[in-house]
């Protein structure tokens, strides 16, 4: 079921407010909640159309007035980077209606640098007043991660290394999540995580997202 007729850009979950800025995605995960369900948490995700920066930080207003919420969150039916400059925009807004006091996160497929080639994405992000990156690793070397995630690209594991490191670089905070599952193998996944030296959290398979 899902909370009305109307799309959702601002949705929301216990104390985190999500933003759904693009449905688009560089990534076709056999596994993704897209495939089955319409939205989640009661909220209808299907966009109709990639809103703009303005009808983002709208409905980003409304959502706001709601109630204190713990952290904002980059995180719909789409990969946020695809969209990058509404991201930094709606970002830097949301650092000066808050403050700062609130948290932004990105919850990302880690291919912002090969969807904006040129672009110091991660250095951007921190500059906008991102303090941290989810990174979706659903796959432990380049034949795994293709099998699972079905980039449309070739070297879509390297892509998502490429983006941890340079997240660590540009002072984010970075962890990357893998969902249990036999078709990951989380072990291995594990050892990348060590090796990138990020957390790794782990999460069930349940029709929810990243
Ligand atoms: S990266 Fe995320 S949004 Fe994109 S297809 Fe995979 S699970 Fe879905």
């Amino acid at each position: 079921m899902v909370r009305g007729e109307k799309p959702r850009i601002a949705y929301w979950l216990d104390n985190s407010l999500y933003l759904n800025i693009t449905n688009k995605c560089s990534n076709a995960c056999w596994f993704c909640v897209r495939n089955f369900k319409q939205g989640v948490g009661g909220f209808n995700l299907k966009l109709e159309r990639e809103p703009t920066a303005a009808e983002v930080k709208a409905e980003l207003e409304a959502a706001l007035a709601l109630r204190r919420w713990g952290e904002v969150v980059f995180c719909g039916f789409g990969e946020s980077t695809a969209r990058l400059d509404v991201l930094l925009e709606v970002a830097r807004w949301i650092r000066e209606r808050c403050g700062g006091l609130v948290p932004i996160r990105v919850d990302t497929n880690g291919h912002g640098y090969v969807l904006n080639k040129g672009r110091e994405v991660a250095e951007e992000l921190r500059g906008a007043g991102v303090s941290s990156v989810s990174v979706s690793l659903n796959g432990h070397d380049e034949a795994s991660y293709a099998e699972n995630c079905r980039p449309e690209f070739s070297g879509g594991f390297a892509a998502v290394l490429e983006f941890v490191k340079k997240a660590k670089t540009a002072g984010l905070q970075v962890e990357v999540s893998a969902v249990r599952m036999p078709e990951v193998n989380m072990e291995k996944v594990r050892a990348v995580a060590e090796s990138l030296d990020v957390p790794l959290r782990v999460r069930d398979y349940i029709p929810c997202f990243w």
